[in-house]
């Protein structure tokens, strides 16, 4: 499977990680949309949320985005998380992830 984000688990890709463990994978967006921009993944493939029925691997994944927010010192002012599910919604890379964004004032609606 020619998954970029698996790649990038497997090290065949440099990424910057912030956290790891045996289950995740977070490191920083390519492309930041903010000053703080990290991509949490777990490192099984799903391409989407819709594969996933494991709620210990998404409650696990919503701990770790608490835990790297505290270490950025983002969490009292605030940050964001996203995730892309399907086309329409704006997803590019077909293994799933969590956008964590901080570091700016957001806007509600999201585009
Ligand atoms: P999506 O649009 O929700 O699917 O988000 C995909 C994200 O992956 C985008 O924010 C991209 O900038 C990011 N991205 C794509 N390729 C890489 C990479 O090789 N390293 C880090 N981030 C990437």
């Amino acid at each position: 499977m020619n998954c970029i984000f698996c790649r990038i688990i497997k090290k065949e890709i440099p990424s910057k990680i912030v956290y790891e463990d045996e289950l995740v994978l977070a490191f920083e967006d390519i492309a930041p949309q903010a000053p703080v921009h990290i991509l949490v993944i777990p490192k099984k493939h799903y391409s989407t949320l819709l594969e996933i029925e494991d709620k210990e691997l998404i409650g696990h994944i919503f701990m770790v985005i608490k835990k790297i927010a505290k270490e950025k010192g983002i969490d009292e002012r605030g940050f964001r998380v996203v995730m892309n599910c399907n086309h329409e919604a704006g997803q590019t890379v077909y293994h799933v992830h969590f956008h964590l964004l901080a570091g700016r004032q957001m806007h509600w609606p999201p585009g």
